[in-house]
């Protein structure tokens, strides 16, 4: 048996990073995501991740607090950025062989995102982590994912969440939500299910990039994702 996806894009929310703490980053929890990367890196799937910053700084809130919204989006970047150096240190230890990319210039912390760079790097089987989002304010890693999807080629974007799946309501609420096998995407969108950002979702819409939604805490879920089995749950044009 294969992988059903020659190159993916996945997700990785700051939450993700973040495990049970109410904010940075669980060294464990990463190490946990690190076992799960590289059991599908030696079924041969090419991976380039966009991670996101929220574990450390959420621009949105803290322009709420009174903030310059434009300010705080940088300092949003910045934090993904953190979250990226984790995650490549982490791989380092665990034996994964990856490049961080930014979004935003950097040059003494992290490479500059060039896109010809990255894909060589993905034919290398390299993980590539893209930093800083999409490099402007006013946007979302989730968006950063599906443009990043887009120009890397990849087959599918895997929006990595502590639920393990899309559900008709909150799992951690209410017993009887039932999770969706597969939607579209203007089900998605029309019932307003938040599954990633509008942005994002109409972005992949557009480009026929399609998505799965999964838990990156379930042992083993994001090799069952990409091997095409039943697992979280997947959004098509
Ligand atoms: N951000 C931004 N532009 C981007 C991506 C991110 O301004 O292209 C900022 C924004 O302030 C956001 C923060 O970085 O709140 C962290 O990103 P996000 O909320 O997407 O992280 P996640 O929810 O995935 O942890």
């Amino acid at each position: 048996m294969s992988a059903i996806y020659k190159r993916i894009l996945l997700k990785l929310s700051g939450e993700a990073l973040m495990g049970d703490a109410n904010y940075g980053i669980d060294r464990m929890v990463v190490d946990r995501i690190v076992v799960e990367i590289a059991a599908i890196l030696e079924l041969g799937v090419e991976i380039a991740i966009v991670v996101g910053g929220g574990n450390i700084f959420r621009g949105m809130k803290s322009a709420g607090d009174g903030m310059d919204r434009v300010t705080a989006d940088y300092m949003g970047m910045l934090a993904t950025t953190m979250n990226a150096l984790a995650l490549h240190d982490a791989m380092k230890r665990g034996g994964v062989v990856s490049r961080v990319q930014s979004a935003l210039r950097i040059d003494q912390v992290v490479e500059p995102y060039i896109r010809g760079k990255a894909l060589r790097y993905l034919e290398e089987r390299k993980v590539v982590v893209f930093a800083a989002g999409t490099g402007n304010p006013f946007f979302t890693t989730d968006t950063a994912a599906a443009l990043r999807g887009m120009e890397m080629s990849a087959n599918i974007v895997l929006k990595a969440t502590k639920v393990d799946g899309i559900y008709t309501s909150d799992p951690l609420t209410n017993p009887d939500a039932k999770r969706f096998q597969k939607l579209t995407f203007d089900e998605a969108i029309g019932k307003n299910l938040q599954v990633m950002d509008a942005t994002a979702l109409t972005l992949c819409r557009d480009q026929k990039l399609p998505i799965n939604v999964f838990s990156i805490f379930k042992t083993g879920a994001l090799r069952r994702v990409v091997m095409g089995e039943d697992e979280g749950t997947l959004v098509v044009a």
